[in-house]
């Protein structure tokens, strides 16, 4: 089963559109870039992707439901449970420790705080940030919040990890840095889609789908 379909997507705003008759199959473990320029429509596409938006016209699946028949509360649900994301600027709670920053991705779980701090831990111990647990984000360098931000995405082990130009911010060393982690975490299982305008971030990529002018005009 595809982790991720879209079939003949179009997503319009206010009439214009942003996506045009997208198809588009992401199976399990695959670890794909959608690239392309600055107003292609990756944004959109990452968004339809990650269940925050619908389509105008044709269909969503992800991880076998249908987006646009789900109710927002079953929408959030499946969010939750399946889907992390990574942002270009972090989008960590300031003042903040990172191990309650990494604690807050599992906060639509139940999950117990006490059991959330121990998982938190775990997780930044995985991407190497285990002697960083009080610290708060401004205490941190540009790779390193992006590490935590990582963590917070993938504390409750989602399916699909979706990073919006995770290293858009960082020089390149930071960058080879949390590249390097996503693609560990993709090793371990988890399907992941990387939004880049970045052609060297592309090109390191097995899949790499081009978008341009809401169009995908290429994907291998
Ligand atoms: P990218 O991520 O490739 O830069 P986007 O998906 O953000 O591209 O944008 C694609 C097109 O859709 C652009 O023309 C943009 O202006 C438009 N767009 C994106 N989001 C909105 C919105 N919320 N309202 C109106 N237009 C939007």
């Amino acid at each position: 089963m595809s982790v991720v379909e879209l079939r003949a997507v179009s997503r319009e705003y206010q009439g214009v559109p942003a996506l045009r008759d997208v198809s588009l199959t992401i199976g399990p473990g695959e670890l794909v870039g959608i690239v392309g320029p600055s107003g292609s429509g990756k944004s959109t596409m990452l968004n339809l992707i990650g269940t925050l938006d619908r389509p105008t016209t044709g269909s969503v699946h992800v991880a076998g439901h249908d987006v646009g028949s789900l109710s927002d509360r079953r929408l959030s649900a499946l969010r939750a449970g399946v889907v992390g994301f990574v942002f270009q600027q972090f989008h960590l709670a300031a003042g903040v420790s990172t191990v309650d920053n990494v604690a807050d991705g599992l906060l639509y779980r139940g999950v117990p705080l006490a059991e959330r701090r121990r998982r938190a831990a775990g997780t930044l111990e995985l991407v190497g940030l285990g002697h960083r647990l009080a610290h708060r984000p401004h205490e941190l360098s540009g790779g390193e919040r992006q590490r935590v931000a990582v963590a917070r995405a993938v504390v409750g082990r989602p399916a699909l990890l979706l990073a919006d130009e995770p290293t858009g911010n960082l020089d390149s060393l930071s960058g080879g840095e949390v590249l390097a982690l996503l693609r560990s975490l993709n090793e371990d299982g988890t399907t992941v889609v990387i939004i880049t305008h970045d052609r060297e971030v592309a090109a390191g990529l097995p899949r790499r789908v081009d978008v341009r002018d809401g169009r995908v005009v290429g994907d291998g």
